[in-house]
């Protein structure tokens, strides 16, 4: 039964720690999927961004290219700059909007803008990307950071070229103006999230636009961060998890390099919010999963208990039946036994003598009887009360009894104060024996009896054998030694006397 119990306790605790294994491992999978899935996403999205921001470039350096080759053929003068400023106008529409185009003639000068009126004295010799064309003859378009423009005080990115004069020396520069307001509509329509981020950066991590817009990273240089620090040495594809120093909020990051032009676009979103629909999906599992191992739980523990409370009821019976066998032992022993002396009693005499009798004949065997009788034991309970005459015969039956040796020897009262000893497998000569040892042991440990002319308690002995035919009526032998204890009787007590009958 505690096996059952122990076996139903394994197998619930297989099943529970089964499902919470599972559980685990399925809600980490997810989890698993789940980011792999965001940065699937990240990277589609940088695809996408890098596409168009390459697009945007190109469209412009083209644009550039064809005004670089007028001013290179026609000069830069009035006339030749209103011809040029028509031109763009009629362009204008194939450019991006919140975009410009300004043409600087070699000392900084603006010799046309057009999307504003030209400001009076207006020189930009000092930008970064003048300053660039004018010393590098590279005819390579340049991208420069973001500036902030003098007139509208807009954030612009400027992509530029250098024109040179018919010497081939620096004559101006022609620059296109992106609005970073162009960048931040396009990035604000793509859902990153609270704490998600787009950035458009050069690769050595000079930042170009970032969504969410902040004043303080417009041409930052972010080469310390992990992923132009780390990830874009070695790789120009990827995706990666840290926690930003500058708000130390954890994020998913996915970057790409453009292979044509030194761009970077990472689209970065918050780890935790990222995360936040498989959260709610795993909080839900947990919480099915714990509901089910608290119902198996239950379910067990009143299983457990119903086998426990039948164990007890079990035990409870074994109980009882083991003490009804016990009461019946005693029973069965006080049944057969005498209270005062523990000998066998009369009942038990009789059977074990029937008994023995038909072994004897069966075996050919012969059967001693010793009758043995207190002498003057009237006398006994006269002198010393009849609670000493009981004392006096349970010492009696252990003195007499030490005299038995062989287990199939038994010593029985007969009734009062007479005792009784059947001796299987024992002839007139073995019995006397045990006679005599019984007397002898009475010297040697009396019993004081001043009533008794031994001065000590006695006894006298009839005894009796019998073997074969002799031993076809039972009673025979009975009578044969009550006569002999008898004539012990008759002839001064104390003493044995055999049946010396033929047996
Ligand atoms: P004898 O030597 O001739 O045997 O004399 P006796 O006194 O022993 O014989 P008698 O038959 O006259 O008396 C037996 C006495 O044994 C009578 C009775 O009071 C006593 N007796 C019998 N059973 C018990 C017993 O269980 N307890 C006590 N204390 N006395 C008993
Ligand atoms: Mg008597
Ligand atoms: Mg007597």
């Amino acid at each position: 039964m505690k096996r059952d119990i122990q076996l139903v306790v394994l197998l619930l605790s297989i099943i529970g720690c089964s499902l919470a294994s599972l559980t685990l491992w399925k809600v980490m999978a997810s989890r698993e999927r789940a980011l792999e899935d965001i940065n699937v996403h990240g990277l589609n999205l940088t695809q996408a961004l890098s596409t168009y921001s390459e697009g945007i470039v190109r469209q412009s350096s083209q644009l550039l290219l064809g005004l670089v080759e007028r001013l290179e053929t026609e000069g830069t003068g009035p006339a030749q700059i209103d011809r040029l400023a028509q031109l763009v106008k009629r362009q204008s529409p194939l450019m991006p909007p919140m975009s410009g185009i300004t043409i600087y003639a070699k000392d900084g000068r603006w010799l046309m803008s057009s999307n504003r009126p030209t400001p009076a004295g207006a020189n930009s010799s000092d930008r970064a990307f003048f300053i660039h064309h004018r010393d590098d003859p590279s005819r390579a378009p340049f991208i420069g950071l973001p500036i902030r423009s003098r007139v509208t005080q807009e954030w612009v990115i400027t992509i530029s070229r250098r024109f040179n004069d018919q010497r081939g020396e620096f004559a101006g520069v022609v620059a296109m103006t992106l609005g970073v307001e162009n960048f931040l509509q396009l990035f604000g329509k793509l859902d990153v999230g609270h704490d998600g981020a787009i950035g458009l950066s050069f690769a050595d991590g000079a930042m170009l636009v970032r969504y969410p817009f902040r004043e303080q990273d417009m041409g930052r240089n972010f080469s310390k961060s992990p992923i132009y620090a780390k990830y874009l040495v070695d790789q120009s594809v990827g995706t990666a998890s840290f926690t930003s120093s500058l708000d130390g909020v954890e994020r998913l990051y996915a970057f790409r390099k453009s292979d044509k032009l030194p761009l970077v676009t990472t689209v970065a979103l918050g780890k935790n919010e990222a995360l936040a629909a498989w959260r709610f999906e795993a909080l839900l599992s947990l919480l099915v999963v714990a509901a089910l191992l608290a119902l198996t739980g239950t379910i067990g523990w009143l299983l457990i208990r119903a086998m426990s409370r039948r164990d007890a009821v079990e035990s409870e019976l074994r109980l009882t039946q083991q003490q009804l066998l016990d009461s019946n032992q005693q029973l069965e022993r006080q049944a057969m036994h005498d209270a005062l002396t523990g000998l066998a009693n009369r009942r038990c005499f009789d059977e074990a003598l029937a008994q023995e009798i038909r072994r004897a004949q069966r075996n050919g065997t012969s059967l001693g009887l010793l009758m043995i009788d207190i002498d003057h034991f009237k006398r006994y309970n006269d002198t010393y009360g009849h609670p000493a005459g009981d004392t006096c015969l349970q010492q009696i039956a252990a003195l007499l009894g030490a005299c038995i040796r062989r287990p199939s020897d038994l010593l029985a009262r007969y009734g009062g104060e007479e005792l009784a000893v059947i001796l299987p497998d024992t002839d007139h000569d073995g019995a006397a024996v045990v006679a005599t040892l019984m007397l002898e042991r009475l010297a040697l440990q009396p019993i004081p009896h001043q009533g008794s002319p031994f001065g000590h308690v006695t006894a006298s002995i009839g005894i009796a054998c019998a073997a074969g035919t002799a031993l076809d009526s039972p009673s025979s032998l009975l009578q044969r030694a009550d006569q002999a204890l008898y004539v012990a009787k008759q002839t001064g007590r104390y003493r044995l006397h055999v049946d010396l009958a033929p047996t």
